[in-house]
């Protein structure tokens, strides 16, 4: 979904951009569910010359074969094309009979779970996805490596460089490193792909041996240093090839710069260098057909790619109420009427008597206040949150003067047990009498039904258990079609709630900040208290009319203040001008003159680890302290002795870091100063010095590190060399 609204972007804003994946004989799964609540995964075949693709051909007008070597074996794969308006999109498939019976199945479906099957889906996507490019005279300025699936793209450039042009291992290692970028997308440690190493040793022992590396050297890439696992992880892979690696929202790039710090031993965690773009979704893709029409009246053609400031969108507050909740209401009807319609097969499955058919229908109405969950059914979405204490949700749903609505969507994982519980206990709420023709579920999630939905719905609920949800997107859908968002402080809406603009279940905390986890049960209890004295009341007051006049506020708000900020026009621009036209920078900085950057900064880093064991940092002094502590507003004076053994003078860089901390760690981001050489002094060893003042207040740590540095390094990080004194 998000990768289909990045590609639909590129198009609308007209950006080179050329996507690789996989096109899978069978997609993800149909769902259905029996009369026992219990999923069933379909796996029909899609026929490819019903979709919107086109074989790729050659020259000779023959189908392009891009070929890959496995193990014994030769791999044939051939491409279809999918225009995403101006962009294209390629996708690769190996289900043809030049291949075995058991290569043709590579690409059979999504979420494989034979570990060798999905080892071979992604050597296929990222080595084969590199053959691809080159068969088709693609040369691109930057690689986006989105989730470590990609990653042995990594592994692809290198060899090319390597033996088309001459290059040595880490000179290569220097070039891709530079163009490379990669997004994590999760924190959920499934999602993180790791392959045991003696699977990868039948596939990737060749490799080694064509290219001259060492079995040692290879594993160290995919496995951070000084770690012992026995597993080649794709995101450190990732991570050490890429010039620069973000998460997908603010919350996520902390948690991510936690999870991954054990790559940058000694470095504070705040300096981490992974940072955060958060994802955003295509707005022509999901503003539904009343809003739209309203909204390009009141904007003006194109608003749908104005950037969160532009001042048309103050044109909000001259918007009549009335014509907002007329809109809000057509949607919701549409959506009131999708869910009319399954319910024939629903009353036939469950054997619903007559009478009680009529009464269920008679609910959707679009006085009713309708509350939607739709999203894959992974645990710590937390799908049946609602459901922790069903007599508190029984008295809530039993006002008739508030008719309330929850319609649900979601397919579980076929392979997560827990999910497919989930998913069963919601059917068997929804057949509860209590809460019969209260709660509904539309079958087959896809991106037709979340479209409805997010559309239809006035409240769009999301309860993961923090800090799970990397960002999460379908929430993001709801502002433009006049939805509220009710949702935990997590993923975006961390960064999305601002007091008005929606409603937060639980604390409201900061990007910065994991917190204690919120037992479920606590979560469910300040959910149903939202629920009863905000969400409901201000639904059902109507004193100023015949229409919700504090609840339109509230919608009006949310469309102004998330619509263009969670966009992905938003987040398009922001790798753009955060990393992919840097990436490109990057690389032709490497590559100027015959790749001579690359080349010297691959021959410094050969020799500085040990170069930079030699040296020794004496001890630390500190001037204008009184008993640890500062005095007045006078500044602390820092210096430090420095015998730089086998380093040069301008191959260091001395910092003093300080800054808030509990005596283990930094509490929030340090002040970094650098400290400069006093020169005078003669022989002996460099003397380096600064002076510092706080800029916060409250207990302080610091000390002063050295780090190994030359011109033209990307950063001083990059060595992952930090010595502290
Ligand atoms: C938007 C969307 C998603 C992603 O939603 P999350 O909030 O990230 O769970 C998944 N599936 C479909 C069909 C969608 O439209």
């Amino acid at each position: 979904m998000l990768s289909g609204d990045h590609m639909k972007t590129a198009s609308d804003l007209n950006l080179p951009l050329v996507g690789v994946g996989l096109l899978y004989k069978s997609g993800y799964f149909s769902q259905q569910i029996d009369k026992e609540g219990r999923q069933t995964a379909l796996y029909p075949e899609n026929d490819f010359s019903l979709l919107p693709v086109e074989l790729v051909k050659d020259g000779r007008g023959e189908p392009l074969d891009v070929q890959l070597d496995l193990p014994g074996r030769r791999l044939h794969v051939q491409v279809w094309l999918v225009r995403v308006g101006r962009a294209r999109l390629y996708l690769m498939d190996t289900d043809t009979p030049r291949n075995t019976a058991d290569d043709r199945r590579i690409t059979a479906r999504l979420y494989e779970a034979d570990r060798d099957f999905r080892l071979r889906q992604e050597i296929l996507l990222g080595m084969g996805g590199v053959r691809l490019l080159r068969k088709l005279g693609l040369r691109p300025a930057a690689y986006h490596m989105n989730e470590g699936h990609s990653a042995f793209l990594i592994l692809e450039r290198i060899r090319l460089l390597m033996q088309e042009e001459g290059l040595a291992f880490d000179e290569a290692a220097e070039i891709v490193r530079g163009s490379n970028l990669f997004t994590t997308h999760t924190p959920v440690d499934a999602g993180n792909e790791r392959f045991a190493l003696d699977r990868m040793e039948a596939y990737f022992m060749p490799y080694c041996q064509s290219i001259g590396l060492a079995w040692q050297d290879f594993i160290r890439m995919g496995r951070f240093e000084g770690t012992e696992r026995n597993t080649f992880e794709m995101t450190v892979l990732a991570l050490n090839y890429s010039y620069r690696a973000n998460g997908v929202s603010a919350l996520h790039g902390y948690v991510s710069r936690h999870m991954w710090q054990e790559g940058w031993k000694g470095v504070p965690t705040a300096e981490i260098p992974i940072g955060h773009v958060t994802n955003g979704v295509h707005l022509p893709s999901y503003a539904g057909p009343a809003m739209k029409p309203l909204l390009d009246g009141l904007l003006g053609e194109g608003w749908m790619e104005l950037p969160p400031d532009a001042p048309q969108w103050d044109r909000l507050e001259g918007l009549p109420d009335t014509d907002l909740w007329a809109a809000k209401q057509a949607q919701k009807k549409a959506l009131l009427e999708a869910v009319r319609a399954s319910l024939p097969d629903f009353f036939k499955k469950y054997g619903i008597p007559y009478e009680k058919q009529k009464a269920m229908a008679a609910r959707l109405t679009p006085e009713s206040l309708v509350i939607g969950f739709a999203r894959r059914f992974a645990p710590y979405k937390r799908a049946t949150l609602l459901f922790a204490d069903p007599d508190r949700l029984a008295r809530l749903l039993d006002d008739a003067d508030r008719p309330i609505i929850f319609i649900f969507a979601g397919k579980a994982h076929p392979a997560d047990a827990q999910g497919i519980d989930m998913l069963q206990e919601v059917i068997r709420h929804m057949l509860d009498p209590r809460f019969f023709g209260k709660i509904f579920f539309i079958e087959d999630y896809n991106l037709a039904v979340s479209r409805t939905l997010v559309q239809g719905c006035d409240v769009w609920l999301n309860t993961p258990r923090r800090p799970y949800e990397a960002c999460g997107t379908s929430g993001q859908k709801v502002p433009v079609n006049g939805g509220l968002n009710l949702s935990v402080s997590d993923g975006w809406w961390c960064e999305g709630y601002d007091g008005e603009n929606g409603w937060t279940i639980g604390p409201v905390v900061t990007c910065e900040f994991l917190g204690a986890e919120q037992g479920d049960y606590d979560d469910a209890a300040l959910l149903y208290a939202l629920l009863e004295e905000n969400v409901v009341p201000l639904y059902f007051d109507r004193e100023a009319g015949d229409i919700p006049r504090n609840w339109l506020a509230r919608m009006r708000r949310s469309l102004r203040t998330l619509t263009a900020r969670f966009s992905s026009c938003r987040m398009v621009r922001d790798y753009l001008e955060g990393y992919y036209l840097p990436a490109a920078r990057r690389d032709q900085e490497l590559r100027a003159d015959k790749d001579a950057l690359a080349r010297r900064l691959a021959a410094w880093k050969r020799d500085v680890t040990g170069r930079f064991n030699s040296l020794k940092m004496g001890e630390i002094r500190i001037e204008g302290l009184e008993k640890d502590e500062l005095i007045g507003t006078r500044p602390m004076r820092v210096d430090v002795s420095i015998t730089p053994g086998a380093m040069k003078p301008e191959e260091l860089l001395v910092q003093l870091v300080a800054g808030p901390g509990n005596g283990q760690a930094f509490t929030d981001s340090p002040d970094v100063v650098e400290l400069t050489r006093k020169d005078g002094e003669g022989s002996g060893p460099l003397i380096y010095a600064c002076s510092y003042s706080p800029t916060r207040s409250g207990p302080h740590m610091y000390g002063v590190r050295v780090m190994p540095v030359t011109d033209g390094l990307a950063s001083p990080l990059e060595t992952r060399l930090v010595l502290w004194g």
